[in-house]
């Protein structure tokens, strides 16, 4: 018998130990263990790496990572109904899941974790966006971790990997795309969740690339995109004209038409621009 045999139900896990969905902490719980691991086979290879998950929930993910091999599972959690629930799991697996209860926001999960790290998550979606934020723009890149998949509201992992032209381009597949891959690899209706989100969701792969796609200062990149976007129905020449006052000549010396609008840019352009505003 597997260790993943020996725990009960998830849904006999959420009534033996109350956990009552809540609101305000974003819980939509995953209780079909094919799904969870389906989910885990979408972060890699997890033999060979340690994984942080942000979120375990009553554990059905957690599970799904470590009957797919992880080598060591560090679950950060803030709701401490579930922590009892999660020692259950870490005792079917000895030694190799680590329960902290408390905000992923406030942790550095770097003090508990050695590198090759992959990040997998079913995100409280009311972070989602802070963290993806975070860890796409660290100090120094690449990043502690080599790859992300998480989920998110379908929205949201729409705007992660959209291209030039959509609405749905902006800040956000632009800081996913510049050093990294991105790709969606599964869709999901409501009723996979517990109890279901007003909306559709979507798992997002990243792969950190070991160097940006083109090269830009980060800082000033991420300014030239904050204007652009902010302002995204303007001509680039009035969005950005805070930036520099030669705005137009930088435009253009980067190859970008003054009068174009931000949703039309591609990477590249908005890389040269940066670099033509601080060389990188
Ligand atoms: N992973 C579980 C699953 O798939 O069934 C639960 C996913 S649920 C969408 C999000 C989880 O994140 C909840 O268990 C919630 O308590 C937890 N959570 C919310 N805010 C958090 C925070 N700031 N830090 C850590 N966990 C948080």
């Amino acid at each position: 018998m597997s260790a993943i045999d020996t725990l009960p139900p998830l849904r006999q896990v959420i009534a033996d130990h109350g956990l009552s969905a809540r609101k305000a902490l974003g819980q939509n719980f995953l209780l079909d263990l094919n799904l969870t691991a389906k989910i885990a086979r979408q972060a890699g290879d997890l033999a060979t790496c340690d994984v942080l998950e942000i979120g375990p929930g009553p554990g059905g993910l957690t599970r799904g990572l470590l009957a797919e091999g992880a080598r060591h599972v560090l679950a950060i959690e803030k709701d401490s109904r579930c922590i009892p629930a999660l020692e259950e799991v870490a005792a079917a697996y000895p030694g190799r899941l680590q329960v902290i209860n408390g905000d992923a926001l406030e942790i550095d999960p770097l003090a508990h974790l050695t590198p090759p790290i992959r990040v997998a998550a079913n995100l409280p979606y009311n972070i989602g966006t802070e963290l993806l934020v975070r860890w796409l723009t660290p100090k120094d890149w690449p990043p502690f971790w080599q790859s992300l998949t998480l989920m998110f509201q379908r929205e949201v992992a729409e705007r992660i990997v959209a291209a030039p032209g959509s609405k749905a381009y902006g800040r956000l597949a632009i800081l996913a795309q510049w050093r990294a891959s991105a790709r969606i690899v599964m869709s999901l209706p409501p009723g996979a969740f517990t109890p279901p989100p007003k909306v559709s969701s979507a798992v997002v792969h990243l792969e950190a690339l070991p160097e940006p796609r083109y090269p830009a200062d980060a800082a000033t990149l991420s300014r030239v995109v904050a204007a652009a976007f902010n302002q995204r129905r303007k001509m680039l020449r009035a969005a950005l004209k805070g930036l520099a006052p030669d705005i137009e000549d930088r435009l253009i010396a980067a190859g970008i038409a003054p009068t174009e609008r931000a949703e039309q840019v591609e990477l590249e352009q908005f890389c040269a621009l940066a670099r033509a505003l601080k060389p990188a």
